[in-house]
């Protein structure tokens, strides 16, 4: 029997269909697959699954060198199951991974599509940013090839998923180089200023200060009042709380880690200060268990999606289940910081 209920669901799932024109019966028969923007460590995990999940769906699978460079300059080659063979325990990305400028145009994206076009490829797989999914939505537009995308990113700075491929390393990367950097700290009673990645996100910052019991964290996502911290490290120095690690994500609006540490040495001669920035370590790196699982999961459903003809949606994972984003919506949202973190920063930093 058909309620009220289903017919209202049924009405805003059309609603929803044709305003993000997700669903198609084009059916797809060659994927290609491109790493573009950063690189995260996860990626080649994706890259695995989505390769053998397209072989078992029977479809032929390529893959595109140097993101969207490699779609322009017909870098473009056949992959087997083997192609993938040794690679999920890797960083970085086999299919390398690239920005692309001439993409940004028309005439680039009509490139690229004609080297497709020649090999039939109908489908194409995209790890990476936000950026990356604007270019997808825009070359999927022009030429009517469905994209799907999967998030490749450190930064975690993508609304509809819980988790980015690669925020998970680099998390843990960080927290294992704050925690050397505290045995100093805590030998020699200095205060360091750690720098973290994260120019537009304050997730790696708050993510590893929270982890390693720093005692100020700066987010872009905040205004950072400076004085403030003087003030309590004024009241910690009386206290005779010597040891001080303050976590900067490198686009908090004081300037980065530099601007930060400089300030302090000003206001407070009398204190040992230290700048460390963690800088590209953080990229790099063996992916964590973590990163492998969500880059396995989500490359597996970003190819079921091509099959099932849901297309231009970028795959997340939202309270472990998979949730499937419009692309043009992905570029539109930033993730908020829980307010509930800050808060429990602030009490546990006494
Ligand atoms: P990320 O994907 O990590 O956010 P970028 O923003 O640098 O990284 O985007 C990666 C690439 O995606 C760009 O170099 C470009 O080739 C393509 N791209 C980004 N935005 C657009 C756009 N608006 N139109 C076409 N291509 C784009």
């Amino acid at each position: 029997m058909c309620t009220f209920n289903t017919l209202l669901k049924a009405e805003h799932l059309t609603e929803f269909i044709c305003r993000f024109n997700i669903m198609s019966n084009k059916k797809v028969t060659k994927i290609g697959i491109l790493c573009s923007g950063g690189d995260s460590p996860g990626m080649n995990a994706a890259i695995r699954a989505a390769v053998r999940t397209g072989l078992h769906y029977g479809l032929e699978v390529f893959g595109i060198m140097r993101g969207y460079s490699g779609m322009l300059e017909d870098d473009i080659f056949k992959m087997e199951s083997r192609s993938v063979a040794n690679i999920i325990q890797r960083g970085g990305t086999v299919l390398k991974t690239a920005r692309c400028m001439e993409f940004y145009e028309h005439e680039g994206r009509k490139k690229g599509y004609e080297n497709l076009r020649k090999r039939g490829i109908d489908g194409l797989v995209i790890i990476g940013g936000d950026g990356s999914f604007r270019g997808a939505q825009t070359f999927s537009n022009e030429f009517d090839i469905p994209c799907v995308g999967l998030p490749g990113t450190i930064d975690k700075d993508i609304a509809g998923t819980d988790f980015t491929i690669g925020f998970d390393t680099a998390v843990n990367t960080a927290v294992e180089a704050i925690d050397k950097i505290r045995d100093t700290a805590d030998s020699h009673d200095r205060l360091f200023v750690i720098e973290v990645m994260g120019r537009d996100a304050g997730y790696i910052a708050l993510h590893s200060g929270i982890a390693t019991g720093a005692e100020n964290i700066l987010i872009p996502e905040r205004k950072t009042y400076i004085d403030d911290i003087i003030q309590s490290l004024q009241e910690k120095e009386k206290r005779k709380k010597l040891v001080n690690l303050i976590i900067v994500a490198e686009g908090d609006d004081f300037g980065g880690g530099d601007e930060v540490a400089k300030y302090i040495k000003q206001k407070m001669p009398q204190l040992e200060v230290r700048l460390c920035i963690l800088g590209h370590i953080q990229r790099g790196g063996t992916p964590t268990c973590m990163d492998r699982l969500i880059a396995s999961r989500m490359g597996y459903h970003a190819v079921e999606c091509l099959v099932e003809g849901k297309h231009n949606v970028f795959v997340g994972i939202q309270n472990n289940r998979m949730n499937y984003t419009p692309l043009n919506e992905a570029v539109k949202k930033k993730q908020r910081i829980n307010e509930e973190w800050l808060k429990i920063v602030k009490i546990l930093a006494t």
